[in-house]
């Protein structure tokens, strides 16, 4: 059939990816063991390409808080918020992370993605504009095409690129939504929010910070890179995912704007689907108590980002500018990068394997991410065997 041409392009794709070996695209969990370790191919494999950032996945509150949901609550809530699925713990959960942030509003979503799409489209429309870090995930560039306004990319991390779009827009600036994210997932590098913040006031515009990959690992209490760089009180719209530090699915925004509370009515991605399931409420609220109760989790996280970043440089490897859970080691040759990828896995190290068009600078990328579970000798053998591979 003529419609269905279009996937030969794909499966070309996916077999060059399985010429070494498994393609990372279907790479199976066979058996999870525990934050940090699972079978792969058969084989006792080492995770180092997860977003479980501070190894809450079995975490035995947590669980047990899942438990006791399921128990008493049922599977699921069949239904969405607007019509049918909301739970008293889903408002308590968006009490909490408002308070977590000290801001007044809190929302819940479906996943992180649906939170990005459901909050962009309820805030810009045809009239307005958005300007887009150009590495910005693509859930952001997703919902910002939803919301039918002009979007302008800025350069990445780049202020001056961000500061000569909106003096341009003129009075446009005022409608200007700017979408950034905290850490940036491909490199592992930090959005220079202060001035980001300082730039956006100066123009009146409205600052939207995704920090997916930043909040449980940034700032005194885990609240992000709006902590560390202290702009709580100028972000106007703070979206994440309960899929990484938190250990779970679904996705969030907070916000000091009254307002807030009013993108149920006008946010398609909240309105049609289903809420999250109460075992998933129930375990992502323990575990927003856990990066409160213990910032040792932190700790543990940084250092073993530390020695995991310093060791691969020492070796030689082009890592991104920053220290932080994400370590990206670069190669030039997409061959290269996939071959490098299967000798890991075959020596018990799974990675993620990101390549072009995923990648914003055409490189292939050997991406590692740490978390906080991560023991300093499991540290040390993902080391000997990054330079294992590389003779
Ligand atoms: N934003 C960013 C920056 C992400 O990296 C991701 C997921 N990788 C998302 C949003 C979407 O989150 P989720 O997977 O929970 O839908």
């Amino acid at each position: 059939m003529e419609l269905l041409k279009k996937f030969e392009a794909h499966a070309a794709t996916r077999d060059a990816l399985a010429s070494q070996g498994t393609a990372p695209t279907e790479i199976t969990i066979e058996k999870i063991l525990s934050p940090t370790e699972a079978m792969i191919d058969g084989r006792h494999t080492l995770l180092v390409g997860t977003n479980n950032y501070l190894g809450l996945t079995f975490d035995p509150e947590c669980i047990a808080a899942g438990q006791r949901a399921l128990q008493e609550e049922g599977t699921g809530t069949t239904g969405s918020r607007m019509a049918n699925g909301t739970y008293s713990d889903h408002k308590m959960l968006e009490q909490e992370l408002a308070e977590f942030y000290g801001y007044p509003y809190g929302m819940v979503f479906s996943t992180g993605y649906a939170a990005n799409l459901g909050a962009l489209v309820a805030l810009a429309g045809p009239d307005d504009a958005v300007l887009l870090d150009a590495d910005a995930h693509a859930s952001l560039y997703d919902g910002c095409k939803m919301t039918g306004a002009a979007i302008y990319r800025f350069k990445h991390n780049d202020t001056e690129s961000l500061e000569s779009r909106l003096r341009r827009l003129g009075d446009h600036a005022r409608r200007t939504l700017v979408v950034v994210e905290g850490l940036y997932s491909v490199f592992g590098d930090k959005a220079p929010l202060a001035e980001i913040a300082r730039i956006k006031d100066k123009y009146g515009a409205c600052l939207f910070v995704d920090e997916a990959h930043s909040l449980g690992v940034f700032g005194d209490n885990g609240r992000g890179v709006v902590e560390s760089d202290g702009i709580l009180d100028q972000a106007d719209f703070v979206v994440g995912t309960f899929s990484k530090s938190l250990g779970s699915i679904g996705g969030f925004c907070v916000s000091r704007h009254a307002e807030l509370p009013l993108f149920r009515y006008a946010s398609r991605p909240y309105i049609f689907t289903a809420s999250p399931c109460p075992s998933v409420i129930a375990t992502t609220r323990m575990a927003l108590q856990q990066i409160r109760k213990r910032p040792e989790l932190r700790t543990q996280l940084w250092d073993n980002a530390t020695r995991l970043y310093n060791g691969l440089k020492e070796m030689g490897y082009e890592l991104g500018p920053d220290i932080s859970p994400v370590v990206a080691v670069r190669f030039v040759e997409r061959a290269k990068a996939l071959g490098f990828w299967q000798k890991l896995l075959k020596s018990g190290i799974y990675t993620n394997l990101m390549q072009p068009p995923a990648t914003p600078d055409g490189s292939s990328l050997v991406r590692c991410s740490i978390t906080a579970a991560h023991t300093t000798e499991q540290v040390e053998r993902i080391l000997a065997a990054f330079r294992g591979a590389a003779g």
